[in-house]
């Protein structure tokens, strides 16, 4: 089969390689539909858990083609998303309940096979049947959905909240949606892209304010009148540790300032450890997803969240540089995703 195999950081091609065997408990899928996100660009420079070599592509959905002889929920020509995250069940923090941590922590795109490829090999237990109503285009958003549940979990919205957005990416704009719904009173999203920000109001999913990368003190002038006290719960959603520097200046006392964004794994930031103190914060971080996946599938399956003007550029398999240098040097862009088979 053809996959995107990447030898080392920065140096990959769409070369043939074996086609993955099935063990008793896995099923094997046949890619249609596979998201490039943020992740990718930080696994491309070797950064996040990545091992190489490596096929990535850690969103993904697509139909069963094969099972393995113990495989009891699936059938050939189930339409199917996946989980990507693989937890041991052994180690110390499984024990303690807490697979997020889990010291052997396995991620389909990220330290094993994913799914830049036309096939790829998951365990029984981490596939989700997707219905006919719903697109593979629309179902390879239930990972970074997932994320964003795992993020509500860590967030805790409270009734009649003010909460203010960093970023307009579209992991961050999954987590806007499910903040809006999650009770909520105000959501404002704070980000350079005018079209993004058009997109987000047209689409009712919070008020926007422009960020100007320049010049903080413009938007932060705005977001100080249109709330004078502040916001309850403050996302950094960009990664950019300047920008995570800034979120400081809107929480309201005993606010929540969220590390949702990720940043390189060596960048730095400078915080007063008296305004946390004294206004007593929460910082919070929220990492990847465990076990959010049904959640995620459902508020697709419900229509609750929308994803349709979130897949903003498609590209083949054999294109694949092309999908990379958009994702790391392209503009405009929401989810990219990549094709490995057509219908
Ligand atoms: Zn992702
Ligand atoms: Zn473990």
């Amino acid at each position: 089969m053809k996959a995107v195999v990447y030898h080392e950081p920065r140096n990959y091609e769409v070369m043939e390689v074996p086609k993955p065997e099935v063990k008793c408990n896995q099923v094997l899928i046949k890619v249609y539909s596979c998201g490039i996100c943020r992740t990718d660009a930080h696994i491309h420079e070797g950064d996040f858990i990545s091992r190489f070599p490596l096929t990535p592509g850690h969103e993904f959905a697509g139909m069963i083609v094969e099972v393995g002889e113990h495989v009891a929920d699936f059938k050939v020509g189930d339409r199917v998303t996946a989980d990507n995250a693989v937890e041991c069940g052994d180690c110390y923090y499984c024990k303690k309940d807490m697979p997020l941590f889990c010291e052997n922590f396995y991620s389909l795109g990220c330290n094993g096979p994913g799914g830049f490829a036309e096939y790829v090999v998951v365990n029984e237990n981490k596939v989700y049947h997707i219905s006919d109503n719903l697109t593979f285009d629309q179902a390879c958003f239930s990972e970074p959905l997932a994320c964003a549940v795992h993020g509500m979990d860590v967030i805790d919205v409270h009734c009649g909240d003010d909460v203010l957005i960093f970023g307009s990416g579209p992991t961050g704009i999954l987590l806007t949606q499910l903040i809006k719904n999650g009770g909520a009173a105000n959501v404002v999203v704070c980000a350079p892209s005018q079209e993004k920000l058009d997109l987000i109001e047209r689409d009712g999913y919070a008020k926007t304010i422009k960020m100007d990368k320049n010049d903080y003190s413009k938007h932060t002038k705005v977001l100080k009148e249109m709330f004078p006290k502040g916001f309850d719960i403050v996302v950094d959603a960009t990664g950019n540790p300047r920008v995570l520097e800034q979120c400081f200046n809107f929480p309201k006392q005993a606010g929540k300032v969220i590390v949702y964004g990720v940043a390189a794994s060596d960048d730095k930031i400078t915080l007063s450890p008296y305004q946390i103190f004294n206004s007593e914060l929460k910082v919070l971080g929220s990492f990847a997803q465990i076990h959010c996946f049904d959640r995620a599938v459902k508020y697709l399956e419900s229509g609750i969240i929308k994803v349709d003007d979130l897949a903003t550029h498609h590209f083949d398999l054999a294109d694949f540089d092309k999908a990379m240098e958009q994702m790391l040097h392209g503009h405009g862009q929401l989810k990219i995703i990549v094709h490995p088979n057509k219908d």
